[in-house]
């Protein structure tokens, strides 16, 4: 811009923020901006301490006065440019004009893109579709966008908002998507905030404040924050560009996610009839689709649906016995190398399976609803930066997790809808390489969606409920192609007949299909199995470099790298660097900071903020260096528990210590005491309570324990006939193997 005299003529919003963005490191402003201009953002805004401001800057051409038209304003602008009356000490001068009026027509059709795009994304092209709805949206159009997850649909809203300068409100349920999203964007040097309730109060005043002078290119609030009276109000002085519904399927009642205070988004449209709007999902049926442009209220919205085919997915489906479950799913991770996902039904499941795990020395971690939230965090950080490979959680995890290279999602039980598996099943395999979508599901599953559904009291919400119930089933239970029923299921009509990579249309792996045997306590972990990857890229036909190429010990060392670098700036380990990106420096190992910014993903920020650091360490491993082993060894969560109950801790305790649910550890010890590896000890229950639970055992059995529950006083729990019902299998099985 040196030596450039340029009038720039940009929203009111921008020109502040381009303001700031002039000062040079004093705290100096590099630019020169006219006293109209401030006035004029002043007008705008409020006048909101914006003279005091004005007052401080470098004083302009005084005799412009506050009531001249833009038009005038520019043209005397620059006359004075022309005459020199407007040279300033710096070469650079930048004029900006704030115009008044709240909504500029939309940008010009051919905005170059692309260099944005390189700068702060560091990607050189766009993804499918998404060059099109960044430039609806910059033309001002209401737009509605179906794509599937991992197809790149953040850019479409953070590209423009950047573009045009002026600030995109995007309304996300997801307060941890939000945070990660706010946390890369300054990453990449693009102003972006967060308001939700995670946000102190203090935090929250500032936010607003400079909201309001237009210094965010993206602001994230959670439906609940816009329904509050006080922020509509608060909108009107903020620079608006658009506002970005994303997860709009939340807004209706056909979708899975129903969100009643969705419904509140309404009331943008008529108290800002003038801002476009852009909803954005990632699964909706036709139904859904409709259901969001009537809610909105999207004026001749441009329209685009990505396709929901995933080609590098592989469907596995299989319903199986409850031990069946658990040996398939030793097996299953025993052939998977990368990050695999696990979802379970309820949180005592996750638990469950956690300790299962480890009991077969498979390292996992927990994640849902009722851990603390640091624990979460930090389970979740630890399997994004690849310290633990498998996570296993509920629902609850996933939404807005960016992490593009897990290899295999494994279900434990049937979901609710097609749309709720697709949307869990879709994380796996955002890098477009190879990989698995296992569903084990057990007939009881089916039974208890049933229970559930009919357990809802709203008649017409029931059907629904029916209805995606009977839909997940087909998925299960008919043998066609698990590719086409899905999109199908989405309104797609694919030209194929057979996908090749699902288990209906192509072969299952062995190690699904071959008899599952139990799994003994303590079963160890053989080799990895080679070549089963390799057989689902044949058969998907999905070709690229197998992260096996890259030198993995290049990679773990980059990883350390990052953990670190993660670890000091309190952030993410993707939002320092995403696994793609990583994998790329690996292959390319770039040596100079040009050669970096040609790597996916590094942009301008990230090459100033890490460039010198990353050719660093690449030096350091060229030299030698190593990624420190560290390999914690835990012990088995069983032999924990005993030890806990030797040293005397009542099952809160333990609950407390191990990190669990009260359920969850009764359940081990129960567990425990049926092999007869524990002594039940008649001092966990009353006396009485225990003679009660007993007597019913012999009269009803202790096959169920709903039966007995039922039966038995509402005060006693089911945590107290889980463990009376131990020691009674227990007694059973030892007097049926003594021989008469
Ligand atoms: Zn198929």
């Amino acid at each position: 811009m040196a030596g450039d005299n340029r009038i720039v003529k940009v929203h009111s919003g921008a020109a502040f923020a381009a303001l700031k963005d002039t000062k040079d490191q004093h705290g100096k402003y590099q630019s020169v901006i006219t006293l109209a201009a401030l006035m004029e953002i002043g007008r705008y805004r409020g006048k909101s301490g914006i003279a005091e401001r004005a007052k401080k800057c470098r004083r302009g051409p005084e005799k412009i006065s506050e009531d001249w038209d833009d038009e005038s304003i520019r043209d005397c602008l620059v006359g004075m440019f022309h005459s020199g009356t407007l040279d300033g000490p710096y070469s650079a001068a930048v004029l900006l004009i704030g115009v008044s009026s709240t909504y500029t027509a939309g940008m010009a059709p051919d905005t170059d893109l692309l260099t944005p795009l390189r700068r702060y994304w560091g990607y050189s092209s766009f993804r499918p579709l998404q060059e099109r709805v960044v430039r609806s949206l910059l033309a001002g159009h209401d737009t509605c966008v179906v794509m599937p997850t991992g197809g790149g649909k953040s850019l479409c809203y953070q590209l423009p908002a950047v573009v045009s300068g002026r600030t995109a409100v995007v309304i996300s349920p997801l307060i941890a998507l939000m945070q990660d999203q706010a946390a890369q964007l300054a990453q990449m040097g693009i102003p972006a905030a967060v308001l939700n309730s995670s946000v102190s109060d203090e935090q929250q005043a500032r936010v607003m404040r400079e909201a309001r002078d237009g210094a965010y290119r993206l602001l994230y609030l959670s439906p609940e924050r816009l329904a509050r009276g006080d922020t509509l109000g608060w909108l009107r002085h903020v620079p608006v560009g658009f506002f970005a519904i994303d997860e709009a399927h939340c807004i209706s009642e056909w979708g899975h996610e129903f969100r009643p205070e969705y419904r509140q988004l309404n009331r943008l449209r008529t108290r800002f009839p003038e801002r476009p709007i852009a909803a954005f999902t990632a699964s909706a049926t036709r139904h859904v689709r409709h259901d969001i442009l009537a809610q909105l209220q999207l004026r001749d919205p441009d329209k685009y649906i990505a396709s929901f085919h995933r080609p590098n997915l592989r469907y596995l489906v299989r319903e199986c016995e409850g031990w069946e479950q658990s040996a398939l799913l030793v097996k299953a991770l025993a052939n998977y190398q990368g990050n695999v996902i696990v979802y379970a039904p309820t949180i005592n499941r996750v638990e469950e399976t956690v300790d299962f795990l480890e009991d077969q020395d498979i390292p996992a971690v927990a994640y849902h609803a009722k851990m603390q939230n640091a624990d979460r965090r930090c389970n979740q950080e630890r399997w994004m930066s690849d310290e633990v490979r498998v996570l296993v959680g509920t629902i609850a995890f996933g939404l807005g997790i960016n992490k593009a290279t897990v290899r295999a999602v494994i279900h434990l039980a049937l979901p609710k809808s097609i749309e709720q598996y697709y949307q869990e099943a879709g994380r796996a395999g955002r890098d477009g390489l190879p990989s698995d979508c296992v569903l084990l599901w057990q007939k009881k599953d089916a039974g208890l969606l049933g229970f559930f559904a009919n357990q809802i009291l709203d008649a017409a919400e029931r059907d629904r409920a029916w209805q995606r119930y009977h839909k997940i089933r087909a998925f299960v239970d008919t043998p066609h192609c698990r590719h086409i029923q899905i999109c199908q299921h989405f309104g797609e009509t694919p030209k194929w007949d057979s996908c090749g990579a699902c288990d209906v249309c192509a072969s299952v792996p062995e190690w699904l299909s071959a008899p599952a045997q139990p799994v003994a306590p303590r079963f160890t972990l053989g080799k990895v199995v080679a070549g089963v990857g390799k057989a689902v890229a044949t058969a998907s036909g999905a070709g690229g470099v197998s992260f096996a190429d890259a030198d993995a010990e290049l990679r773990e060392y980059l990883r350390e790298w990052r953990r670190t670098m993660a670890r000091e700036q309190g952030v993410a380990a993707f939002v320092v660097l995403h696994d793609t990106t990583l994998e790329e420096i690996c292959r390319v190992r770039p040596a100079s900071i040009a050669a970096l910014l040609e790597i996916t993903g590094i942009g301008e920020r990230k090459a100033e903020m890490y460039g010198e650091e990353i050719l660093g360490a690449l030096q350091r491993y060229r030299e030698g260096a190593r990624a420190s082993a560290q390999v914690e060894k835990k012990t088995a969560p069983a032999e924990e528990t005993l030890r806990l109950l030797a040293e005397g801790k009542s099952f809160e305790e333990i609950a407390k210590i191990r990190g669990r649910q009260l359920a969850t550890v009764v359940n081990a010890v129960a567990g425990l005491v049926e092999r007869g590896q524990l002594e039940f000890q008649p001092a966990w229950i009353d006396r009485n309570r225990q003679a009660v639970i007993e007597a019913a055992c012999a009269k009803l059995g202790t096959e169920r324990l709903k039966t007995l529950k039922d039966a038995l006083p509402p005060e006693i729990t089911y945590d107290e006939i889980r463990l009376v019902v131990a020691r009674v299998r227990r007694e059973e099985r030892c007097k049926a193997t003594i021989p008469a």
